[in-house]
This record gives structure tokens, C-alpha cells and sequence, in this order.
């Protein structure tokens, strides 16, 4: 049974051309969504969306850019009628690096991207929504960093817990004008970000996972989906482990 809602709905997913974002592109595609694709790598956004099919558009754009922002949703606008949902995804990891040790060019870099980033996002997409009168469905991605500390990783972690405040906020600023903002909280998963760690840094993390072992990046879709769709109608403002028990 396909999930409620999705057929022909207008979505935008970020950090599309590659791991979780790319594959809930595609689970959009086959729920039957309509799906622009956004990524900063202009080549492998374009060959993502051309093997997807299903009238997925590509579109170029630096998520921490609020031109580019602005730019993308305008497009979307322009080609489908409406967006009505946004999965808020792009992110960058980077290697991990004890707390003392931190650069603050990647300190910067990390707030750019993962937060601002997902900030302007969730700002342009509430805006069209309220612009367009219809309500809209919002998925951010966060992380278990936000919630548990992992050596190495204290940039980056700050960065996924001011998503989870941002969807909080929004959620309750926005529930009554049918606007549903929720996070998506996972685990370690099997994409390009988490295999350029370390392979001890790798196995430390499935060691220490109740279930043994990374998650795959249809694992999140699913989820993302399902809160994206009609079957999730009263759940915003939550944060959902997707993490084979690593929160629990
Ligand atoms: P990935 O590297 O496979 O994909 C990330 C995509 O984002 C890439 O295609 C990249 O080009 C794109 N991107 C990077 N910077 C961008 C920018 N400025 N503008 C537009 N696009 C940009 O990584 P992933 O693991 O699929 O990560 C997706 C999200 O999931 C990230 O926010 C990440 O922090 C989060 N996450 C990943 C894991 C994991 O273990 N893989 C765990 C928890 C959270």
C-alpha cells in the first residue's frame, strides 16, 4: 500500500545527488511524487535525477546560499504549480577531530552548511507555504550526535542539535497553518559521508550499535516518506530515531 498523500505532491529533497537524500528521492519517485532534486554537485544531481525517472527535475544550488535558495524553490514553483514538501537533508560530515584540535574554518563550515543551510531551507519553505495557503509537510535531518556524545565530533554534533530546536520551533510556530515539521534522527548509515571516517571510527560505531551494524539509507527513506505523507497528519515537532537502537 503506497503511503497517503504522495501521489503527484510537489517535493524538494536536499543533498540529493547521493546516500540518504538520494534514495528518498527515490522512494518519492516511486510513491509517486514529483520530485526536484537539489545538490551542489551540479553533475551528479543532473545523472541522479535522469536515472530516477519519473519526471524528477535536477537543479544546481548550494544549500547555505540563500540566493541559490531562493532560486531552487522558485523554479520548483515555476515548473509544478506548488511545493508542498521539503525533505531538509544536506549536510557534510567531515573527519573527526578532538574538540582542542578543531579549526575553526571547519568549525565555520559546519555551522554554514548543516545549520544555516537547514535553516534557509525551512525558511523558504515555510514561507511559499504560507504564500500558497495550503499547509506543507517538512522533514529535517538531524543526528544521534545531537543526543549522545561521540569523541571527535563536537562541531558537527552542535550543528544536528540546532536542527532539532529548529523543528521543534517551527512545529509549534506553524502547526495551525497545517504546516508538520519533524526531524529524522539516524544512526550510523551506510553512505559516502559515514564511509570517509576512519574504518576504526567506522566499526567503533557499529560495535556500539544495539543491532551490530550501520543502517542503509532506504532504512531513513522509509521514514522520511511516511512523515512527508498523509499517514503522519498529527505528528509534528518530533525527532525520529531511525537508528537500530542506538537512542533507546
Ligand atoms: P552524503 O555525503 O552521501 O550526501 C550528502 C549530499 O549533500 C551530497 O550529495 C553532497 O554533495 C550534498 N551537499 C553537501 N553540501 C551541500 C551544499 N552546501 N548544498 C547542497 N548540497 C550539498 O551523506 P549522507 O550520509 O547521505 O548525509 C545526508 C544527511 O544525513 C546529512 O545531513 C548528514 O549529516 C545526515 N546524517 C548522516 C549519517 C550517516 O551516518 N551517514 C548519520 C546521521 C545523519
Amino acid at each position: 500500500m503506497p503511503f497517503k498523500g504522495l501521489q503527484d505532491r510537489v517535493a524538494i529533497v536536499t543533498g540529493a545527488a547521493s546516500g540518504i537524500g538520494l534514495a528518498t528521492a527515490q522512494r518519492l519517485a516511486q510513491e509517486g511524487a514529483k520530485v526536484a532534486l537539489v545538490d551542489v554537485d551540479a553533475d551528479r544531481v543532473e545523472q541522479a535525477a535522469g536515472e530516477l525517472g519519473h519526471g524528477a527535475i535536477a537543479l544546481a544550488g548550494d544549500v547555505s546560499s540563500e540566493e541559490d535558495v531562493a532560486r531552487y524553490f522558485g523554479e520548483v514553483t515555476e515548473r509544478f504549480g506548488r511545493v508542498a514538501s521539503l525533505h531538509n537533508n544536506a549536510g557534510i560530515g567531515g573527519m573527526p577531530v578532538p574538540l582542542a584540535e578543531t579549526e575553526m574554518a571547519d568549525f565555520d563550515r559546519l555551522v554554514r552548511i548543516n545549520q544555516r543551510g537547514v535553516f534557509l531551507n525551512l525558511r523558504q519553505m515555510v514561507r511559499v507555504a504560507l504564500e500558497q495557503g495550503g499547509g506543507a509537510t517538512i522533514v529535517n535531518t538531524a543526528s544521534g550526535t545531537a543526543f549522545h556524545g561521540v569523541p571527535g565530533l563536537a562541531a558537527y554534533a552542535g550543528t544536528k542539535a540546532a536542527i532539532l530546536s529548529f523543528t521543534r520551533n517551527a512545529a509549534v510556530e506553524y502547526a495551525k497553518d497545517g504546516i508538520r515539521v519533524n526531524a529524522v534522527v539516524p544512526g550510523p548509515v551506510g553512505t559516502p559521508l559515514f564511509e570517509a571516517f576512519p574504518e576504526e571510527f567506522q566499526s567503533g560505531a557499529e560495535t556500539f550499535n544495539p543491532q551490530g551494524r550501520r543502517g542503509t539509507p532506504g532504512e531513513i527513506a522509509a521514514v522520511v516518506a511516511f512523515l512527508l505523507s498523509d499517514e503522519s497528519t498529527y505528528i509534528t515537532g518530533a525527532a525520529y530515531a531511525v537508528d537500530g537502537g542506538e537512542g533507546a
